[in-house]
Formats: C-alpha cells, sequence, structure tokens
C-alpha cells in the first residue's frame, strides 16, 4: 500500500500516519523528520536545511526529492509506505509520479485532511504543551511566526496539490477536524477496498461480482448450485430460495416432467412387445 497524507501544519498527519504503519506495516516517510535527523547529524543537507526549516520555509525541492528517491528504493519500503510531509509542491509531486513510474509502482490514494487553520494553532500550541511537560525537547519551528510561515507556504506552495491530486482522480478527503479515532475510522473504510485488490493484485471487485460470491457462500446458494449441478433441468433443482411462485412452477415442471417420462415408457413398452411379436413370426412361430 502506497499513500500519501495531505494536510497543513498540524492537522494530525503524523498521528494518522503511525497508526497506519502499525496497521499495515508499511513504513511512515516523513520528510520533516528526516531532515530533522539530518540536521541533528549534521549531514551537508542538515546543514543546508537548518536555518530554511528553522524559519518555517520550504527546503529546495531537489534536496527533498533526492531523499525520497533514495528512501523509497530501500528494502523495508517494499511492503509499501505512507508519504507524510511529501510531496509539498507540484514539482514535488511531479517527480514522485515519475519515481514511481521508474519503478513500476503507483499510488493507492491521496488522503487529505481538511482543518480549520484558526484551530491549528491552537493545537500546535497543545502540542509543545505536552512535549514540554514530558521533558521532550520542542521543535525550533513550532512557535507561533514559524507556524504563520508554515501555514503561508502551505497555502502558496502545497494546497495547490488538492487541485494536482484531484485532477489525477486519486485525492480523497477527511475531516481532519473529527476526533483522532474517527479520522482513523474515516481513512480505514477509504482503504477497504482499494487495499484489499491491490494487495492480492487482482482487479478491484465489482458489487455484482461480491453478490455473487457472497451468494456463494450461503448454504442457499452451494445447494442451488448442487441442484444445478445434478440435472440440468428446472424442475429438479430444489425450489428453497426461489420464492412460491417459482415452487410452484417447479412442481408444475416436475409433474410435466413425470407424465413425458411415463409416456416414454409406455411407448417403450409398446415398442418391446412390437419387437417379440416380429421375432416370434421370424422364427416362424
Ligand atoms: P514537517 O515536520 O513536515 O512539518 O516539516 C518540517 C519542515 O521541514 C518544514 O517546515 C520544511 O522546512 C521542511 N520540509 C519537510 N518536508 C518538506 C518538503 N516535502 N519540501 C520542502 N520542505 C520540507
Amino acid at each position: 500500500m502506497r499513500l500519501i497524507l495531505l494536510g497543513p501544519p498540524g492537522a494530525g498527519k503524523g498521528t494518522q500516519a503511525q497508526r497506519l504503519v502499525a496497521k499495515h506495516g508499511i513504513v511512515q516517510l516523513s520528510t520533516g523528520d528526516m531532515l530533522r535527523a539530518a540536521v541533528a547529524a549534521g549531514t551537508p543537507v542538515g546543514l543546508r536545511a537548518k536555518a530554511i526549516m528553522d524559519r518555517g520555509d520550504l527546503v529546495p525541492d531537489e534536496v527533498v526529492v533526492a531523499i525520497i528517491a533514495d528512501r523509497i528504493g530501500q528494502p523495508d519500503a517494499k511492503r509499501g509506505f505512507v508519504l507524510d510531509g511529501f510531496p509539498r509542491t507540484v514539482p514535488q509531486a511531479e517527480a514522485l509520479d515519475r519515481l514511481l513510474k521508474q519503478r513500476g509502482l503507483a499510488l493507492d490514494g491521496v488522503i487529505a485532511l481538511k482543518v480549520d487553520e484558526g484551530i491549528l494553532l491552537k493545537r500546535i500550541e497543545t502540542r509543545v504543551a505536552e512535549m514540554t511537560a514530558r521533558g521532550e525537547k520542542v521543535r525550533a519551528d513550532d512557535n507561533p511566526e514559524a507556524l504563520k510561515k508554515r501555514l503561508d507556504a502551505y497555502r502558496a506552495q502545497t494546497a495547490p496539490l488538492v487541485d494536482y491530486y484531484t485532477a489525477t482522480g486519486q485525492l480523497k478527503t477527511i475531516d481532519g477536524m473529527a476526533p483522532i479515532d474517527a479520522v482513523t475510522a474515516a481513512i480505514d473504510s477509504l482503504l477497504k477496498p482499494a487495499g484489499r485488490s491491490r494487495s492480492r493484485g487482482k482487479p478491484a471487485a465489482t458489487r455484482a461480482g461480491r453478490a455473487r460470491t457472497a451468494k456463494a457462500k450461503t448454504a442457499r446458494g452451494r445447494a442451488a448450485r448442487r441442484g444445478v449441478k445434478k440435472s440440468r433441468g428446472k424442475a429438479a433443482r430444489p425450489a428453497a430460495g426461489r420464492g412460491r411462485k417459482a415452487a410452484k412452477s417447479a412442481q408444475v415442471s416436475r409433474k410435466k416432467a413425470g407424465r413425458r417420462a411415463a409416456k416414454r415408457s409406455r411407448a417403450g413398452t409398446r415398442s418391446g412387445a412390437r419387437k417379440t411379436r416380429a421375432k416370434r413370426l421370424t422364427r416362424g412361430r
């Protein structure tokens, strides 16, 4: 399963991504986390990104695209991944399309978490307070000025992805303001049909196909199929499940079939008697 979670900072992408990881055994690819790790490790990418991130601006496309290109090729991403915080611009989305195409892969969906921006600031304040209370290090960009910049960057550069993925028919929108468990449930229900069909490499089940399968699973369906196999005649099929009218018509058909069989047998007896008489004559008796 390969997914994108789309939404402004504080929309809950990280939380939902972690739940998807636990549920589907896929990996979470958060460009923000990877960049923070690069900053902490003091790598060339980290050194380049630090000041940009602290301000709340976006790191150049080629930097994050290179990180993702490398990451999705690693063994733990083979089972699938959820992209959290990537792509953030249309050129990044185009680059991702190319990367997936080169590897013969496709996305299973793009899930946009729709949120009220006015409430985001409050959410981030709560997150900061909780982290501080736990004695955890607070993100350098979790402050009002940087958050404003991050929201501006989202509106100007990331929000156009909603149109991009609407045009490709991959976008599914969810109410990100709902309680966390309700958001998770909404995501689960979006993923059920796509996830099942993709993972087995079969085309998505059609409604008629599903109905046939369900019928085949019932005792009635099995009985009906056994009846059909034993005899091609409608009259021989068990009437159960076909309604009173059908049962009546089956009874009539059975009677007719019985009369025809009796007629054939009488005719057979007559022709048998004729043959015996003919034999006697040939023998001269
Ligand atoms: P996040 O943890 O997703 O909020 O990202 C934190 C910061 O990392 C962002 O404000 C950006 O500076 C940088 N960043 C993360 N992902 C991207 C991306 N896809 N494109 C550009 N910058 C990014």
